[in-house]
């Protein structure tokens, strides 16, 4: 294990083999020489990057920083409002104690916050300090809710497969059974309950749809004498696949968990604040869950920060049950720099601005990623809001097209099968252009066999 005992002083070597020699990356082993590049500056849509051997690349970033990254780097707006912030002051707890940054927040999402006439408002607000803990309060919020109400027997969750939640235990469980990290932790995941994904969006007969409600009310009703709720990704899944499915499905989850005693919880961090072209996935359908998950874009991209926002009714019934409290606190909750930047940032959502900026981003997506359908490598191209998708036919080599879109100007991260981008809000039609012609360029380059190369293999 060479790169775990190397004794390198600082400054004889450039700071990626520093990095190379002392960290970890998301889901990487520690002794790869992955390809890394250091970010000299980012400001707008772009960054700069360093590589290794000392050349530089302007890039469009394609990949919002995960998703987060909304409104571009080193907004004005944002810059002032941490920077405002920070000269009262950073952190203080949140136990016993308040402040203006968190209580503004609450007050907005609730503002924000999918409703519909005739439904419970969603309008209590905990704040974590990423989404993962979002969704594990969530989960033990209606654990505790079944507890409170009388069925301590329902501590399990019903999900559909190919979703993702996060990477602590709880929310694992309720990632894909297959594709998740249930494999790797036999024993320690809950034993959870999986209804097929939702039919496509784009491809849905009626008749799927109904096919797929009825299974998923099969299992609600075999189950539902130990099952606390049922938690998706509304209408689109990300992390698990990038699969946009119709929003009616929304509409069944809402009346399968009603029918059956069971919370919903909608995990909004990946769709959440615009992206999928309404504020939230669920304003799709106008179906309001039990709970909301928000996170990633929560903060402009800033600083980690998220919420989980429910019901009254549900806060009440925890809250006297015999607990008496809902059982979490995180040192860093409702951290004043992450709500300061927070407020800064759905205050630019409420200028309502974002609602072009997606539609002309979904339309440039749409027409610029046309193409790469002809490409034989290339099994399906799709757009939901913001979000453009190129499925692979196979396994994509993440290195090598990585490489080739920064040499097209263009920052990405595919992942399994797929090369997607979620570009920030705020990028041009000319940028876009740039992404889309750069995400097809490197599809081609790195897996198309021309047909010059397949008349040589004949
Ligand atoms: C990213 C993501 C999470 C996890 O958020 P972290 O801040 O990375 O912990 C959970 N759910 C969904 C839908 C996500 O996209």
């Amino acid at each position: 294990m060479e790169c775990l005992s190397s004794e390198r002083k600082p400054g004889t070597v450039s700071l990626i083999e520093r990095d190379r020699a002392r960290l970890w990356h998301p889901y990487a082993p520690a002794c790869a020489d992955l390809p890394l590049w250091e970010v000299e500056a980012a400001d707008g849509v772009r960054l700069s990057l360093r590589a290794d051997d000392g050349t530089r690349h302007h890039v469009v970033d394609a990949m919002s920083s995960w998703w987060s990254a909304i409104h571009g780097y080193r907004h004005p707006v944002l810059d002032a409002a941490a920077k405002r912030q920070l000269d009262r002051y950073s952190h203080v707890m949140f136990g016993g104690l308040t402040h203006a940054p968190a209580v503004e927040l609450a007050e907005r999402l609730v503002e924000m916050a999918p409703s519909a006439p005739g439904s419970p408002r969603l309008e209590r607000v905990f704040l974590a300090d990423s989404g993962s803990v979002s969704v594990e309060v969530a989960l033990k919020l209606a654990v505790q809710f079944q507890m409170a109400s009388g069925k301590p027997s329902r501590q399990r969750f019903l999900s559909i497969r190919g979703g993702y939640h996060g990477d602590t235990f709880a929310a694992m469980g309720v990632c894909d059974p297959v594709d998740g990290m249930h494999a790797a932790f036999p024993g320690l995941l809950a034993d959870n309950v999986f209804a097929p994904r939702p039919p496509t969006a784009a491809s849905a007969t009626p008749e799927a749809v109904q096919a797929w409600a009825t299974e998923l009310h099969d299992l609600a009703a075999e189950h539902s004498e130990v099952l606390a709720a049922v938690i998706v990704e509304p209408l689109l899944q990300g992390a698990g696949g990038m699969h946009a499915y119709p929003a009616e499905c929304l509409t069944t989850l809402r009346k399968v968990a009603d029918q059956h005693g069971l919370l919903l919880i909608f995990d909004e961090i990946a769709t959440g604040f615009g992206r999928t072209g309404e504020l939230f996935a669920a304003d799709h359908a106008a179906v309001v869950p039990d709970i909301m998950c928000v996170g990633k874009a929560l903060t402009g991209g800033y600083l980690t920060l998220a919420a989980m926002i429910c019901t009254a009714d549900v806060a009440a019934v925890v809250s006297v049950g015999s607990a008496g409290a809902l059982l979490h606190g995180p040192t860093f909750m409702g951290n004043p720099l992450a709500c300061a930047v927070a407020n800064a940032s759905l205050g630019i959502i409420d200028d309502g601005s974002w609602r072009a900026g997606v539609a002309r981003i979904g339309a440039g997506l749409a027409s610029g990623l046309a193409p790469a359908l002809a490409l034989d490598a290339v099994r399906a191209v799709r757009t939901i809001g913001a979000v453009g998708v190129i499925e692979l036919r196979g396994a994509v080599d993440v290195a090598a097209v990585t490489a080739a879109a920064i040499r097209h100007g263009v920052w990405l991260r595919p992942f399994r099968n797929l090369v997607y981008t979620m570009p920030p809000y705020i990028s041009t039609a000319s940028e876009i252009d740039q992404i889309t012609t750069g995400m097809t360029a490197a599809v081609s380059e790195v897996h198309e066999i021309t047909a010059a190369r397949r008349g040589e293999a004949a």
